[in-house]
């Protein structure tokens, strides 16, 4: 379990600042917001929908894309009921709930200090075990032969998977299989935006080894979790490896680490790393009858593999490149929020921006624009004064903007503004294309 975030009144003003940048923006919003919301759900707009997806994308490329030892997979949501017996999680997926006895308002035990409610003084009732993964039905039947559950994480849709896998495919242990997808929690206190959701979509490898090497990979995958964050441009200073104590470990687990991120409400989990030994194999061997069991032809040897599992949130990466990336600044006594996002996940890679809207600036700003959309994410604006225009592109983290103005036509030149230092280059329109591109990759 994660260092526990505090409520999200106790958070600082960052946070609040951030929601309202947001939804202002188009970042996300609250689900079914004109019917009041629904607590621990979100909405991503066209922005956010887009940096969500170059996230999802850096990471599939990394983990698999560039790797020749991980193979991709997309398992259904809804999965037959026996997995989820197997896996432990009916028997053990719960979280400690008490409830104050004066306002009713409820609590995971391990998130509040002390037997009372500091709020309202009340007291706390006993700790009972709260079940977390939502159920429903499948087929006309209500009853508990049809009952199913919304998967709590994908992990379990790469175990049953493995046999599949092993026999469609070339991959021999060491070898991962990766998997992006929604999962679901009816967790007890959803909050700090979209840090704790009940719907939110996970990034998760499970990497299957032999049994001598399960701590190696650990110590391998730690390592190369964290610097794939680096790699978004994440301060180096907000991240750290946090190992588990022998008590916060699963009975199963040989070691973990979190990957956490100094967010506003404290250091909290970005991500898990743990090596799980051969206990989801065995457990799905033993429940289905199935072998799992790999034949190591070289070494003349049968074994289940081990697993080491590196589990990312999409929600709580996106939630931390933008909080990373939050900044205030006053520029000629007026205040510059700036969004200092890495080019790679920016949802808006380069804003075209004629500084009038009178003709030829317009055409020409347009022609530019057309013919830029193949190779960058490209956004074409010519609303409102050029200060404001720059205010937006700043707040939604675009790295550059291209400005046509009344020379244009006649120097054939555009200006490049950077994001980050407000500095202005002229470049000829001939040479735009590879000057953006020496800049953003
Ligand atoms: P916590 O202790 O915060 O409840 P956990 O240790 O149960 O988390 P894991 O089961 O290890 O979380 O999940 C792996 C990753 O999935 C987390 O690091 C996080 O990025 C993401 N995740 C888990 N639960 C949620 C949630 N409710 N909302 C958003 N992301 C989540």
């Amino acid at each position: 379990m994660a260092t526990a975030p505090l409520p999200s009144r106790e958070a600082p003003a960052v946070m609040e600042k951030l929601v309202s940048l947001a939804k202002r923006r188009g970042f996300f919003f609250q689900s079914s917001e004109i019917y009041g919301g629904l607590q621990g759900f979100w909405d991503f707009g066209p922005l956010g929908v887009t940096l969500r997806n170059n996230i999802k994308r850096a990471w599939w490329r990394t983990m698999v894309e560039l790797r020749d030892d991980v193979v991709g997979i997309d398992a259904a949501i809804i999965m037959n009921p026996k997995t989820w017996v197997a896996s432990g999680h009916v028997q053990n997926f719960t979280d400690p709930l008490v409830e104050c006895k004066k306002c009713h308002q409820r609590f995971r035990a391990d998130q509040v200090s002390g037997t009372r409610h500091a709020d309202d003084g009340g007291e706390f009732t006993e700790a009972r075990q709260f079940h977390l993964m939502f159920r429903t039905f499948v087929g006309p039947v209500e009853d508990s032969s049809a009952q199913v559950y919304l998967r709590p994480e994908t992990a379990q849709g790469i175990f049953v998977n493995f046999a599949n896998i092993l026999s469609s495919t070339r991959m021999r242990p060491p070898f991962g299989i990766a998997q992006i997808g929604k999962a679901f929690r009816n967790e007890i206190t959803p909050g700090n935006s979209i840090f704790r959701l009940r719907e939110f979509e996970q990034m998760e490898m499970e990497y299957f080894v032999p049994p001598a090497e399960e701590m190696m990979w650990l110590d391998h995958w730690k390592d190369e979790r964290l610097k794939w964050y680096l790699g978004l441009g994440i301060k180096p200073e907000k991240l750290r490896l946090r190992q588990h104590g022998k008590e916060e470990l699963a009975h199963y687990a040989r070691g973990a680490f979190d990957v956490e991120y100094e967010f506003p409400f404290g250091w909290s989990e970005l991500e898990g790393v743990a090596a799980r030994g051969d206990y989801d194999l065995v457990a799905h061997q033993q429940a289905s009858g199935r072998d799992l069991s790999y034949f190591d032809d070289v070494h003349r040897e049968r074994y289940v593999p081990h697993v080491v599992e590196p589990s990312a949130g999409v929600d709580r990466t996106m939630l931390t490149v933008m909080i990373d990336a939050y900044h205030e600044e006053e520029v000629r006594g007026e205040q510059r929020v700036v969004l200092r996002l890495h080019p790679s996940i920016a949802p808006i890679q380069v804003a075209i921006l004629p500084l009038s809207r009178k003709e030829p600036l317009i055409a020409a700003a347009q022609r530019i624009e057309h013919e830029l959309r193949p190779y960058f994410r490209t956004e074409y604006d010519d609303t409102q004064s050029i200060g404001k225009r720059y205010r937006r592109q700043d707040e939604i983290g675009t790295p550059y903007g291209v400005t046509i103005d009344f020379e244009t036509e006649t120097d054939r030149s555009v200006t490049i503004r950077s994001r980050d230092d407000m500095t202005q280059v002229r470049v000829p329109v001939a040479k735009l294309r590879e000057a953006l591109q020496e800049r953003l990759h």
